[in-house]
């Protein structure tokens, strides 16, 4: 199943941590609508712009997932409004700073990031209709920094 033209379902319910474990990993309607507005909105532009394909690390995650991955059975993830990724030969400082600018979101964070190592670590981005907060987030060393490499 295809959410849009350049991303399918599959690589966003892709879990090797669930595929260990045997955990659900499937997503209801709402979810599924979720992620397409995610696609839509910010991964299809995104992969536009920089004409390659993106590379999602990890999209939907069902609360039990989460709790196997120690991330919150709040996070986005949950609820088919995240994904982490990076696009294969582009600086991830690059593309964050891209979607910060040039696209609509709800919470951007570049994770576990190291200055210099260009493509070290990976971008979480998130959308949901009606809550476009554009917050703006750099995780490293266990801990969150207003911004992008502040
Ligand atoms: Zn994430």
């Amino acid at each position: 199943m295809q959410l849009s033209p350049h991303f399918s379902l599959a690589e966003f319910i892709a879990s090797a941590t669930a595929a260990a474990q045997n955990i659900d990993n499937r997503p209801d309607v709402a979810q599924i609508a979720a992620m397409k507005r995610l696609c839509v909105h910010v991964l299809e532009p995104l992969r536009a712009h920089f004409a390659k394909p993106i590379r999602i690390t990890s999209g939907f995650r069902s609360p039990r997932l989460c709790l196997a991955v120690g991330s919150s059975t709040d996070s986005q993830h949950a609820r088919g409004e995240a994904a982490d990724l990076e696009i294969p030969g582009i600086d991830n400082v690059t593309v964050a700073t891209f979607i910060r600018d040039r696209l609509p979101f709800d919470q951007l964070i570049l994770e576990n990031h190291v200055r210099g190592i260009p493509d070290s670590g990976w971008i979480h981005v998130s959308y949901r209709d009606g809550r476009l907060r554009k917050d703006v987030l750099t995780y490293a060393r266990r801990t969150y920094f207003k911004g992008l490499l502040p």
